[in-house]
């Protein structure tokens, strides 16, 4: 706290993990001597610059670009660029933490970074996103490469921003080389698959959570918050496993769906958000059995599975107590740190089977792995393929979790066991470096 004053969500972050990985930590002596712990909780480095843009009025803008380089001891540092306005140092530096342990977990060679920029894409014209993002890269590209750190999407930055910030990196190196970022078009070096592995990934896990605990998902009521990329995909691959899916959410409010989503309201949902990028009260009004509640929670509707993919800290201790009421069995994070600390307690207390988003969320960088390994051998592989390949990471995320987790009530808790099994990873390749 002392050295990171003010950043609440690092701290939040860290401390979620410290908790957890303390006992093996304690039990092995040659951790703390090396004091790993003290030197993994401080990124290799943080770049910060400005990003210039103008506006369709003529008006210039400066806003605040971030990339954090959290640790390379497993790869090149890998992991998406936000574009919020709450996006800061301690915003990026959770995420930065959080993705270092999660990009061991697939077991690709990827080290840990994040970045953005505190810059509002809401409501900007397309010819504004583009000059924003062409600024971005402007400065960006001096930091980033295929063997040095290999940026991707994260909440405000999808395919197009990608395209953006792809083109400017291309005009700016002199070179093609496409593994510089992930999520690319399909036309341009992306992979299959990899819009829906994030959600796709999420459950699967989940899945492989339940079997290991005598359930399944088919059948379940499923409330997912969010609307975007990862929420999209995470309802779609839920209604193929025979799910009930019942909710979905932005940040105005949630969309209730009491009979659960059919093909034919999915396919508004993808046309609404992801075509037209129009709100989801506007879903609602066109997707047959669906109701907007505006300023609303999607949590406050019973269901067995949870799948939070909107963003962090959105759910808290009183809200979670209002689940475990209700009757959840079993949470997955498909966003990055969603619940508070005091809700995983309430949640875990309650024998609610936890899976955190170190491990459920990985298929989104799990797959840009896949894509990069493919830009690499100059290959695309099938939809098939590439999809096989996913799931096979889920899973042996999945076994690597439970070989590290306590069972306690019956219940593998999934938290310890993707939090110490990755620190091992990260520890023992920093232990192999000496002191650097
Ligand atoms: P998108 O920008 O595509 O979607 C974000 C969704 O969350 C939107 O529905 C948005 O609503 C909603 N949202 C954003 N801020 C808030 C808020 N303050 N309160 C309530 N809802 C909010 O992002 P992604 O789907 O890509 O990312 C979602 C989460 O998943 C993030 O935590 C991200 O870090 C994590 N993640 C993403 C991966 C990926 O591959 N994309 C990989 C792993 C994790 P609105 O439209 O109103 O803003």
């Amino acid at each position: 706290v002392n050295r990171n004053p003010h950043e609440t969500e690092f701290h939040q972050a860290v401390f979620e993990f410290v908790e957890t990985v303390m006992p093996y930590y304690l039990d092995h002596r040659k951790y703390m001597d090396a004091r790993i712990l003290e030197r993994m909780t401080e990124p290799d480095r943080i770049v910060s610059f400005r990003v210039t843009w103008e506006d369709d009025q003529g008006v210039p803008h400066a806003n605040k670009g971030f990339r954090v380089q959290f640790n390379s001891s497993m790869g090149p540092y890998k992991g998406g660029l936000r574009f919020d306005p709450s996006v800061n140092a301690s915003i990026l530096k959770f995420l930065g933490f959080e993705q270092t342990f999660k990009n061991a977990l697939t077991r690709l060679p990827m080290g840990g970074g994040k970045g953005g920029a505190n810059f509002n894409p809401k409501g900007r014209s397309d010819a504004e996103i583009m000059r924003f993002c062409h600024s971005m890269m402007t400065e960006l590209h001096r930091h980033i490469g295929e063997s040095v750190d290999v940026p991707a999407g994260d909440i405000g930055v999808g395919a197009r921003e990608i395209g953006y910030l792809f083109g400017k990196y291309k005009q700016l190196a002199h070179f093609y080389t496409g593994g510089v970022i992930t999520g690319k078009g399909i036309p341009y070096g992306g992979s299959e698959i990899r819009k829906e592995a994030t959600g796709y990934g999420v459950v699967v896990f989940t899945e492989e959570m339940l079997k290991k605990h005598g359930k399944t998902m088919n059948g379940k009521t499923v409330a997912i918050s969010g609307s975007g990329n990862v929420a999209i995909y995470a309802v779609q691959r839920a209604m193929r496993m025979g799910a009930k899916v019942v909710t979905v959410s932005d940040s105005r409010g949630f969309a209730h769906v009491p009979n659960g989503f059919t093909d034919e309201s999915f396919a508004v949902l993808q046309d609404v958000k992801e075509n037209r990028r129009e709100s989801l009260a506007k879903f609602a009004s066109e997707a047959r059995g669906a109701t907007y509640h505006a300023g609303k929670s999607p949590w406050t509707v019973p269901c067995d599975v949870g799948l939070p993919c909107a963003t962090q800290n959105e759910i808290d201790e009183q809200m979670a107590a209002t689940m475990v009421k209700n009757g959840i069995m079993c949470l997955s994070e498909g966003a990055n740190m969603p619940l508070t600390a005091q809700a995983i307690h309430v949640l875990k207390d309650a024998d609610v089977i936890f899976g955190p988003a170190k491990a459920a969320n990985a298929g989104g960088v799990g797959c840009s792995g896949l894509e990069q390994a493919q830009n690499a051998q100059r290959l695309s592989w099938t939809r098939d393929q590439v999809e096989q390949e996913l799931e096979r990471i889920m899973r042996s995320i999945h076994e690597q979790c439970v070989e590290y987790a306590p069972v306690r009530s019956g219940i593998v808790d999934y938290q310890t066991g993707a939090n110490v099994s990755s620190f091992a990873r990260v520890a023992d390749a920093m232990l192999a470096f000496g002191y650097i």
